[in-house]
């Protein structure tokens, strides 16, 4: 072994220990958040409570960037290289679910929200490797700059491609993603599908829908003529696309004419190009149904990103971090929960994840992150860590049973190890950086990140807002009040 490595796997250990040492803080973090349990763009407890833990560890934490209020940058070092780690945080509608037991049980009764996929676990994660990643530099006068992004509303795409836009995101010479999976490990290229989420506002007149319905322009009618055209449009559409949608405004009651309607779409497909391109067949689709009706419409663009991608280099270096760092032992009470809750969901019984798989690319999925916009415009490696249980179905209870337990505790731990050590092998060696720049080059080719995003178009930030605030009274009573110490 050379020197320099030896050098390095110290500072690696170093990092190690530390997060061995916090490692009751690094769970309080993931528990806080779990219990919060804030669906998309009302984040606020959760945003609260993280840039505090990162604040008491020396980075200085800008709030409210891109207009978003609950995202965050925060920033400690100076100068180049200049490393980032993000991710997401937030929680799924209807999901409240008390953690530790094999069957469905909601903490509160009704519908509340709870997290139900591990976004909780992630945010743990990210701020344990980068406290350490910083505690590390410090010591041994590593130089460069770490930053640390809260990426709002993943579960709509929202956030990252208003980072882009607006800039916050300059500079960076490689990033890290790192989010929960049911093993330790990472992949390269294309991993997911290119989404645009935008909704169909429709205008009409109102009227009494007995007593003058002549008089009125039926805006209800024109959703329906654009979902019965793009139904039948389907035919024609390239076999990867992906389109939903739902109506989020459909008038008030039978009596009265609609004037105004609303339906909320995603168009999906495996690069933006084909997404944009089934968009704007939608739009022309919109517009016959405005026409038939005597309405008008309009778009409200919502989010746009690209696929996800993960660059080869970087996954390289996140690998043999993972080989160093290993998956979890797990005790025989989580083994016991995990083998419990598959038997419930008719799962094949096979336990936690215990090892660790070689390298692999990546299969591309139809589901939607928006980390993919960032992924096009910088350098980016994925970081999966296994705070799930496998056969869990995400989105529903049985994904929530082990995301404030001590599996998810031990995974979070095992996750930031690898982010510290992959963070460190960055700014250490200025030739891998280089490497991971040239590559990620070779791999983009000519295709350049551009936004779709109108340039003056607002985040939507009342996005959940009344959900939230319905439950918000009756979930108080569990949050962890306890804020982080780092030792
Ligand atoms: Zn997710």
């Amino acid at each position: 072994m050379s020197e320099k490595n030896t050098k390095t796997d110290q500072i690696k250990s170093d990092a190690f220990k530390y997060i061995d040492l916090n490692k009751t803080e690094i769970a309080k973090i993931g528990d806080a958040v779990f219990y919060f349990a804030e669906l998309g763009m009302q984040e606020f407890r959760t945003s609260d409570y993280t840039a505090d833990a990162l604040r008491k560890a020396g980075f200085e934490v800008e709030v409210g960037i891109s207009g978003i209020p609950p995202a965050w940058v925060a920033t400690w070092g100076s100068g180049t290289p200049v490393i980032a780690v993000h991710c997401e945080a937030d929680a799924i509608p209807k999901c409240s679910q008390v953690p530790g037991i094999p069957e469905e049980k909601p903490l509160i009764e009704g519908g509340a929200p709870g997290h139900a996929e591990g976004h909780n676990t992630n945010i743990a994660a990210m701020i344990g490797g980068a406290v350490a990643a910083k505690r590390v530099m410090e010591k041994e006068h590593i130089r460069g700059t770490l930053k640390v992004y809260f990426a709002p509303a993943e579960e709509q795409n929202i956030s990252r491609p208003y980072f882009l836009r607006d800039g916050h995101m300059d500079g960076i010479d490689a990033t890290f993603h790192i989010h929960v999976s049911d093993e330790l490990s990472t992949t390269y290229g294309i991993r997911q599908y290119g989404v645009i989420s935008v909704e169909f506002i429709f205008r009409g007149k109102g009227t009494h829908s007995a007593v003058s319905p002549w008089l009125g322009r039926n805006a209800l009618d024109a959703v329906v003529l654009m979902d019965v055209g793009w139904g039948l449009m389907r035919q024609q559409l390239e076999p990867s696309q992906r389109s939903h949608r739902v109506i989020d405004n459909g008038g008030d009651q039978p009596n009265q004419i609609p004037s105004y309607t609303k339906a909320w779409w995603w168009f999906r497909d495996i690069n933006i190009d084909l997404a944009t391109a089934n968009f704007e067949k939608a739009k022309k689709i919109a517009e016959g149904a405005a026409l038939m009706t005597g309405c008008t419409y309009e778009t409200n663009i919502l989010a746009v990103c690209w696929p996800t991608r993960a660059n080869r280099a970087m996954a390289e270096i996140i690998q043999s971090n993972i080989e160093m760092v290993e998956m979890p032992q797990w005790s025989n009470e989580e083994e016991t929960l995990a083998k419990n809750l598959q038997q419930a969901i008719h799962a094949p019984i096979v336990g936690l994840q215990k090892r660790i798989k070689p390298l692999k690319e990546a299969i591309q999925s139809t589901s939607c992150n928006d980390s993919g916009s960032v992924s096009w415009a910088i350098p980016t490696g994925r970081i999966n860590f296994p705070s799930n249980v496998p056969g869990c179905h995400f989105h529903t209870w049985s994904a929530a049973v082990s995301l404030a337990t001590t599996i998810a505790h031990k995974a979070e731990v095992n996750g930031a190890k690898v982010l510290a050590a992959s963070m460190i092998d960055l700014f250490i060696d200025a030739s891998l950086l280089d490497n991971v720049k040239k590559t990620f080059s070779d791999e983009i080719g000519t295709k350049k990140y551009f936004s779709i995003l109108p340039k003056d178009q607002k985040p939507p930030v009342n996005l959940n807002r009344d959900e939230m605030e319905k439950w918000r009274p009756l979930m108080e009573k569990y949050y962890i009040k306890e804020k982080v110490q780092w030792s």
